[in-house]
């Protein structure tokens, strides 16, 4: 018994120990689209925990070998993709049949059912947000076909040992999907905690200078329409109308990011958002048909949130206006509505068929200045995200470089 305790303890030492080494190397997120290097790291981590595993079997009734290196196997090709799950899976074929012995085929067929589970349960899994609702079916699946597998080719039975074994399993596997999901929503809150420490300090920045900027700049344009206007001058009278365009748009830059330094002009009502997302259509339609962009919007049902509708409707233009000015040549921005019953609520999409963001470029949105647009402010993402966040709301970027993007904003119903 004391032997049993200790190699279980050691099995799940290793798996929890390498799940933490993980994050700190790459810090687990949110659904992200992982890139190749990720996805290597992480089989090599999970290949690893595998193979110590299985160094440190927790039994050995006779010439089996039971450890936990099923749970690397489901964990990895669950959160990391069939990449890493298949190098995973490759190393543990390797060992066990080195290890041989006269179940290696039983060994080796339980660990491929892991990775097929996995694999067949990864879509709903990832997709879910009742993860451990979802962790405790994939074990029972797995159990179910694993045990039925040694009922018939293992014809050692020591029952005792069984009901151990499966227990710890289920345990440690949903315990790590615990610990996994924690991580995740741990690295979360620390980006955005950092993401606001740069909006506050822009917001400072802003606060400071923009009056001591703006104030000049209404006596220079009132002068120069005055000018323009009693001048004969032809010069004057030809380039002071874009004067002023560049002075009006300096100013619109200054509003901009005044609208996210000041913090208390919220005014908080009852909004109806399918007649928000009706009228920030209909003031734009103007400026996409202009840019040979469809806009496709059929407002179903009536959802009520909580926010300032002028903010709001801000908000939203800037994300529909991003996606007409993705789109190059001709295309077409979708919005739709979903309620998410499990949180109480409504999600609004905004896609677009544009031009679409490289996993950099996604990462730098909504920070201050940046843009990749001539005539870019660079602020509009960033007023998007603070709005958003003030009405309870989030905000989710998904893209494809030249196949488009998808703004997902959700708030709570009331
Ligand atoms: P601006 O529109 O003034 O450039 P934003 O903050 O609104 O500033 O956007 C920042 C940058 O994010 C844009 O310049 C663009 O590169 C990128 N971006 C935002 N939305 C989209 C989109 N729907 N498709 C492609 N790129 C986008
Ligand atoms: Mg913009």
């Amino acid at each position: 018994m004391i032997t049993l305790i200790k190699t279980l303890l050691i099995n799940i030492t290793i798996l929890f120990s390498l799940t933490y080494n993980a994050n700190v190397l790459f810090p687990f997120k949110v659904k992200s689209m992982l890139r190749v290097k990720h996805k290597i790291t992480y089989g090599l981590i999970g290949a690893f925990g595998a193979f110590l595993c299985m160094l440190y079997p927790i039994e050995t009734l006779g010439a089996t070998h039971f450890d936990l290196r099923m749970i690397a196997i489901l964990i990895v090709t669950l959160y990391a993709g069939l990449l890493s799950g298949t190098m995973v899976l490759t190393l543990v074929l390797i060992y066990r049949l080195i290890l041989d012995g006269p179940y290696v085929i039983i060994g080796i067929i339980v660990s491929i059912l892991a990775f097929v589970v996995a694999v067949a349960f990864r879509k709903v899994f990832l997709a879910s947000s009742a993860k451990l609702i979802w962790a405790l079916m994939i074990f029972i699946v797995y159990f179910s076909i694993y045990f039925v597998s040694i009922y018939i080719y293992v014809p050692i039975l020591n029952t005792e040992f069984y009901f151990i074994y499966f227990s710890v399993f289920c345990l440690t596997f949903i315990s790590m999907i615990y610990i996994i999901e924690h991580l995740i929503r741990t690295n979360k809150q620390i980006e955005e905690m950092m993401y606001l420490d740069k909006l506050n300090m822009a917001g400072q920045m802003a606060a400071s200078i923009a009056h001591e900027i703006r104030n000049p700049l209404a006596t220079v344009r009132g002068f120069i329409q005055h000018l323009s206007d009693e001048s004969e001058d032809q010069q004057l009278k030809k380039y002071s109308p874009l004067i002023l365009a560049e002075l009006d748009r300096t100013n619109k830059i200054i509003t901009d990011y005044l609208n996210v330094a000041k913090p208390g002009t919220f005014h908080l009502t009852t909004i109806h958002l399918e007649n928000v997302l009706q009228d920030c259509v209909e003031l734009l339609r103007p400026f996409a048909s202009y840019s040979n962009v469809a806009i496709s919007y059929h407002p179903s049902g009536k959802h009520w949130i909580t926010g300032d509708e002028q903010h709001l409707k801000q908000a939203i233009m800037n994300v529909i206006k991003n996606g007409i000015e993705a789109i190059e040549v001709k295309g077409e921005v979708h919005i739709e509505t979903k309620e998410i019953m499990s949180s109480n609520r409504i999600m609004v999409t905004i896609s677009d068929n544009g031009k679409g963001m490289t996993h950099e470029e996604m990462k730098k949105i909504g920070l201050p200045f940046y843009t990749t647009k001539s005539k870019g402010t660079g602020l509009g993402s960033m007023v998007t995200n603070k709005i958003i966040r003030e009405m309870d709301g989030m905000i989710e970027y998904e893209s494809e470089e030249n196949k488009g993007t998808k703004v997902k904003i959700s708030f709570p119903m009331m």
